[in-house]
C-alpha cells in the first residue's frame, strides 16, 4: 500500500478547476504536500495514511477535466506540514485548454442576486464556467497568460480566489463589477451612448426594432427581434439565409420546434450549441427561415442571460456579423469598420478576444459546425510517434494537431479561400502548436488539390520547418475520420478533388485506410461553366439532361434563346465544363428542375430548399439504373433525372402530382441506389461494415434511407457522430490517414 508519492496528470486539466479540486480531495483524506500547474500538465506530490483513497478521489477529475493519462512515481520527500497550491512553473506542453464554457447555473444565481457582489454583473464565472479558449495565449492556465491580466483581482475577488472553500478558489476569470471588465454601448458613429443600465438599454433598443452588433465570448454576432428580421437581411444583403435564434429558455423553443430528448439536451448543454430543429409549423417564422428548420440556442453567457431578463420578445435572431465563411469579427475597431452601415448600435467591452470561435451547430445529433464549447476537440489515438499536423480542406475548414497519442482539433476555421480565412487558418495552426507545444511536424497533411491555398501553405511549413507532405484525396479523409477499420465508405458531398482531377462527391470506397479503393460513384456528369454550374443550377440541370423538355423549361423561366444556344455551344464543343460525380450537384439540379432554386445565394441552399419541400411528400419508388465502368459500378442519376422530369411533367400538365411528392421520390430514390452501390460493394469485397460521412448526410430523408437499405441487406452501418459528417471532419480523417500511410509505406 502506498502512503506518498509524484503524480503527473495530463489531458484536459488546467482552465477547469484541477488544482483547487485537488487542494479539497486533500484536506478531505488528509494530504500533505502540493499541487501545481507544469507546463500543460498538473503536477502533485502527495503523502498521507489515506494516499491511495486520494488517489482514486482525483482520477476522474472535476467536472470538466479530461485525462489522458495520470502516472505516480514513488517520492520519499521532504513534504510540507500542510497541502498547497504553489505557482506554476514551466515544462512539458502535452494538454490544451478547455472550450469556452456556458456560465453555469450558480453564476446564474449571482446574477440574479441583485443585492450581492456579481448581482447584474455580465462577466460572472467561476471555476466550473465561463471563457477559456478564446481568452488564453499560452498555458500554464494562470490569469497572467490570459486576457484577465488586464484586470487585477479587488480585495474581495482575491479573497474568494484564495478562499479552498469557494467556487472561485483559483478561477482564473474571477472579475467582479468593481474590477472585471467592462461593457461599451455606442451607436453607428462610435459616440458612446450614456445611460444607467447598458444592458436595459441594448434590450430596450432591441425590442423596439434596432439592429445591434453585441460582442460575445468568440466575436460579434448581430442582434434582432423576429420583427426586425427583413431588415437585416436586406441590409447584409442575404435574402434567403436562414438566420440562427436565441430563445429566452429551452422551454420557450418547444413553442417554436419540435424538440426531442435528445436535442434538448444538447440546448441546454454546457456546450450550448445552435440546435437545428423542425419547426411546429413551417409556415411561421419564415423572415427568420424559409425552410422546414430553424437554428435554436438559448443563453450562454451572463450578458445573453440579463438581456433575457430585460427583453420583451422572447428571441432574438442571433447571427455571426461576419460574411459566411469568413471569419468571426472579434474587435471593436474592425466591427466599426464593417458593420457601420449594417447594424445602428453596438454593444461592446473591454475584454479582448484572443481566439475567435463562432457558434457550433448540431442537427439530429450531428455536429454540423464544430466550434465554441466542443473545440479544441481532443481525441485519445494511438496513431506512433510522429507529430502530425492537417490543414484540413478548403471549404468549412478546420486544423487538426495530433501529437502524442491525441489529436486535437481546432475550432471551424471556415472558407479558405480567402486571404482573412486563410490568415485564420494560418493563426489557428501558430496557436494550437504553441498550446500543444508542437513546433515543427514530421508529417504534414493535406488536400490533395494542388492549388488550394491549405495545400501551399503545408509546402511551405515542410520547407521552412521540415517534415514530410502527404497529400489525402478528399473523400478517403472522410472514410479514414470515420473509422480506421475495414469497410465500406460511402461519402455523399458537394466537391472534393478525384484523383483522376475529375470533381468527385458521389463516392463508394471498399478497403482498410489507408487503402480505400474506389468502387463504385454516382454517374459523371458535365458541369456547364464549372462553378458557374454551382451558383446557377438550371445549368447543371441541362448538363445532366440536354434535352428538349429542359431547354423548353428553362425558356419558361425567364432564359432566352441566345443563352440557352451559349449553353448548349459550350456543352457542345467541350468549352470550361467539369465533369462530376457530386451528390450535392445532383440535388442541385432537382431542386431547379422543380423551380425551387434559381441561384445558390448560401453553401448548400438548393438542396436545403429540396429537402424541406420534401418533407411531407410521399416517395414512390423508381427504376433505379446501375451500369459498370471498368472496375466501379456506376449508379445512373441521367436515369433517375429522367423519371423526375416525366413527373414533373405531369404535374404541369395537371395531373394530381404534388412537388413535394417528386422531390421526396427524388431523394428516396437517389438514396437507394447510393446504399445499393454500397450492398454491392459489400457483397463483392465480403465487408460486413459500411460507413457514411459527407454533407449531404445531413438530409435526415437521405441519411435514413441509406441506414434502413444497408441493415435491410444485413450489413453493420456506421456514422462518426463525434467529428461532423461534413467537412468539418477532414483534418482529423487526414490525420489518421496521414499516420497510416506512412506506417504502410
Ligand atoms: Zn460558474
Ligand atoms: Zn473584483
Amino acid at each position: 500500500m502506498r502512503r506518498s508519492g509524484r503524480i503527473l496528470v495530463r489531458g484536459v486539466v488546467q482552465g477547469v478547476g484541477f488544482r483547487p479540486f485537488v487542494f479539497a480531495r486533500a484536506l478531505e483524506y488528509g494530504i500533505f504536500g502540493h499541487v501545481k500547474n507544469l507546463g500543460s500538465e498538473v503536477e502533485i506530490y502527495a503523502k498521507g495514511d489515506r494516499f491511495e483513497d486520494f488517489l482514486l478521489s482525483i482520477r476522474t477529475g472535476p467536472p470538466l477535466a479530461r485525462i489522458d493519462y495520470l502516472s505516480v512515481t514513488p517520492w520519499e520527500g521532504p513534504y510540507p506540514d500542510d497541502f498547497l497550491i504553489l505557482p506554476s512553473s514551466p515544462g512539458t506542453m502535452s494538454g490544451m485548454i478547455p472550450p469556452d464554457i456556458a456560465t453555469c447555473e450558480e453564476c446564474i444565481a449571482d446574477i440574479d442576486s441583485r443585492g450581492g457582489r456579481y448581482g447584474s454583473y455580465w462577466a460572472t464565472s467561476c471555476v466550473n464556467c465561463g471563457p477559456r479558449y478564446s481568452i488564453i495565449s499560452t498555458l500554464p492556465y494562470d490569469r497572467e497568460r490570459t486576457v484577465m491580466q488586464q484586470f487585477p483581482m479587488c480585495n474581495e475577488c482575491g479573497d474568494e480566489y484564495a478562499e479552498p472553500s469557494c467556487r472561485r478558489h483559483h478561477a482564473q476569470t474571477i472579475a467582479c463589477e468593481r474590477c472585471g471588465p467592462h461593457l461599451i454601448l455606442l451607436d453607428r458613429n462610435g459616440n458612446t451612448v450614456d445611460c444607467q443600465d447598458l444592458i436595459q438599454e441594448t434590450a430596450r433598443l432591441l425590442d423596439s426594432g434596432a439592429l445591434i452588433a453585441i460582442r460575445g465570448i468568440g466575436g460579434f454576432h448581430i442582434a434582432c427581434i423576429e420583427e426586425s428580421a427583413g431588415e437585416l437581411k436586406r441590409r447584409l444583403g442575404r435574402s434567403e439565409q436562414p438566420f440562427a435564434i436565441m430563445v429566452r429558455n429551452s422551454d420557450y423553443v418547444d413553442q417554436i420546434a419540435c424538440v426531442s430528448l435528445e436535442e434538448r439536451l444538447f440546448l441546454d448543454s454546457a456546450t450550448r450549441p445552435i440546435v437545428v430543429l423542425e419547426k411546429r409549423d413551417r409556415t411561421a417564422h419564415t423572415e427568420i427561415s424559409n425552410l422546414h428548420t430553424i437554428g435554436c440556442m438559448v443563453p450562454y453567457t451572463g450578458l445573453h442571460h440579463l438581456l433575457f431578463s430585460h427583453l420583451m420578445h422572447p428571441l432574438l435572431v442571433m447571427t455571426s456579423a461576419n460574411m459566411p465563411g469568413y471569419p468571426m469579427i472579434t474587435d471593436i475597431d474592425r466591427a466599426m469598420a464593417s458593420l457601420s452601415r449594417e447594424v445602428d448600435f453596438f454593444l461592446s467591452h473591454d475584454r479582448r478576444i484572443i481566439n475567435r470561435c463562432d457558434d457550433s451547430v448540431v442537427r439530429d445529433g450531428f455536429i454540423i459546425r464544430l466550434s465554441r464549447g466542443m473545440a479544441p476537440k481532443r481525441t485519445r489515438l494511438p496513431l506512433g510517434k510522429s507529430t502530425i499536423l492537417a490543414v484540413g480542406p478548403e471549404l468549412n475548414s478546420n486544423i487538426t494537431i495530433y501529437k502524442d497519442d491525441v489529436a486535437t482539433t481546432s475550432p471551424h476555421i471556415g472558407n479558405v479561400r480567402n486571404p482573412g480565412t486563410f490568415n485564420y487558418l494560418k493563426e489557428s495552426i501558430r496557436t494550437m502548436g504553441r498550446l500543444l507545444g508542437a513546433e515543427t511536424y514530421d508529417l504534414i497533411a493535406h488536400d490533395a488539390h494542388p492549388q488550394f491555398l491549405s495545400t501551399r501553405y503545408a509546402r511551405e511549413l515542410a520547407d521552412e520547418g521540415g517534415g514530410r507532405l502527404v497529400p489525402v484525396q478528399h473523400h478517403r479523409a472522410h472514410i479514414a475520420a470515420a473509422t480506421p477499420d475495414p469497410c465500406i465508405g460511402i461519402t455523399i458531398d458537394g466537391v472534393g478533388y478525384g484523383d483522376d482531377g475529375t470533381i468527385w462527391g458521389g463516392e463508394i470506397f471498399a478497403g482498410q485506410i489507408p487503402d480505400y479503393e474506389r468502387v463504385g460513384h454516382l454517374e459523371v456528369v458535365p458541369m456547364p461553366g464549372g462553378d458557374l454550374a454551382t451558383t446557377y443550377p438550371e445549368r447543371m440541370l441541362y448538363g445532366i439532361l440536354p434535352e428538349p423538355d429542359v431547354e423548353e423549361i428553362l425558356l419558361s423561366r425567364g432564359w432566352n434563346d441566345l443563352e440557352l444556344d451559349i449553353l448548349k455551344a459550350q456543352l457542345h464543343k467541350n468549352l470550361n465544363v467539369a465533369m462530376t460525380s457530386s451528390t450535392g450537384r445532383v440535388l442541385d439540379a432537382v431542386s431547379a428542375l422543380l423551380g425551387l432554386c434559381d441561384e445558390k445565394t448560401y453553401d448548400g441552399e438548393p438542396a436545403m430548399k429540396l429537402e424541406s419541400v420534401a418533407v411531407g411528400g410521399r416517395a414512390c419508388e423508381w427504376d433505379l439504373s446501375f451500369f459498370r465502368n471498368a472496375s466501379t459500378e456506376v449508379l445512373s442519376t441521367r436515369s433517375l433525372m429522367k423519371s423526375a422530369l416525366r413527373e414533373y411533367n405531369s404535374i404541369r400538365s395537371g395531373d394530381h402530382h404534388h412537388i413535394s411528392d417528386v422531390a421526396a421520390s427524388f431523394q428516396y430514390n437517389l438514396a437507394r441506389g447510393i446504399a445499393g452501390l454500397a450492398v454491392h460493394a459489400a457483397q463483392d469485397c465480403g465487408i460486413p461494415l459500411v460507413v457514411l460521412s459527407g454533407g449531404v448526410a445531413y438530409n435526415r430523408m437521405i441519411r435514413e434511407t441509406i441506414i434502413d437499405q444497408v441493415r435491410k441487406a444485413g450489413l453493420e452501418l456506421f456514422i462518426n457522430a463525434e467529428y461532423p459528417v461534413g467537412d468539418g471532419c477532414i483534418s482529423f480523417g487526414q490525420c489518421r490517414y496521414a499516420a497510416a500511410s506512412v506506417k504502410s509505406g
